[in-house]
């Protein structure tokens, strides 16, 4: 099965990502958390993709397009995977729809997560990541069991540069300019399938699996 999680920053796509992709028994494709790794570990094209996403801005369909091409082509990827944060502009879905064809693929579904805007912003001022394991929490919502710690893995909570309120105005603007026209892309093509995820982690997830299941 081939899916795309669809939604502004904020929408819930990576806490809702890995627990589809695990369900599904799939694997988890997060364009931002390759790149966050990529970073991390110093790599070139990490460096390249860090002054993008630390300023809010996308990073250039090349770099974004070509690191999918390379993570879908592994093994693990046979059976299906779970695409969040891809695609994300015009570009980006039709050189995946070229992909796909040449293998032979398509997309099952685009689930979209539906949330208004001063609810993505609430959502992600509040937020922190754990700087080991990438779990995240929210300062009101969902604090951690002891203050500043992960309780998966116990390393340190921090506000990832692109949750500052700048980066954050600006990530907002370009989901709105380059991002938001995708919507009507896999409209036109019958596969989106839009999902209010403004409720509680557990009722998104239900809904999400109903329309999984219903995949199936
Ligand atoms: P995310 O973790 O999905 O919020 O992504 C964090 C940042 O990584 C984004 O704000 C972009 O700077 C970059 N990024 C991730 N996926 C893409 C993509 N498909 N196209 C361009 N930039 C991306």
């Amino acid at each position: 099965m081939i899916l795309v999680l669809f939604g502004p920053p904020g929408a819930g796509k990576g806490t809702q990502g890995a627990r589809i992709a695990e369900t599904v028994g799939i694997p988890n494709v997060s364009t931002g958390a390759i790149f966050r790794g990529l970073a991390a570990a110093g790599t070139e094209v990490g460096t390249k993709a860090l002054g993008y996403m630390k300023a809010g801005e996308l990073v250039p369909d090349q770099i974004v397009v070509d690191l999918v091409r390379e993570r879908i082509a592994q093994p693990d990827c046979e059976g299906g995977f779970l695409l969040d944060g891809f695609p994300r502009t015009i570009a980006q879905a039709e050189i995946l729809d070229m992909m796909l064809g040449e293998l032979g693929l398509s997309i099952d579904a685009v689930l979209n997560f539906d949330v208004a805007e001063d609810v993505l912003i609430e959502r992600l001022s509040g937020r922190r990541t754990c700087i080991t394991c990438g779990a995240t929490y929210h300062v009101v919502a969902v604090p951690p069991k002891l203050d500043g710690k992960c309780d998966a893995c116990g390393a340190d909570l921090v506000q990832r540069a692109d949750d500052m309120p700048e980066s954050i105005r600006t990530r907002l603007r370009e989901y709105a300019g380059k991002t938001a026209p995708v919507l009507g892309y896999y409209d036109a093509k019958g596969s989106l399938k839009s999902i209010d995820a403004v409720g509680s982690p557990e009722d998104v997830f239900a809904s999400v699996t109903a329309i999984v299941q219903s995949l199936a």
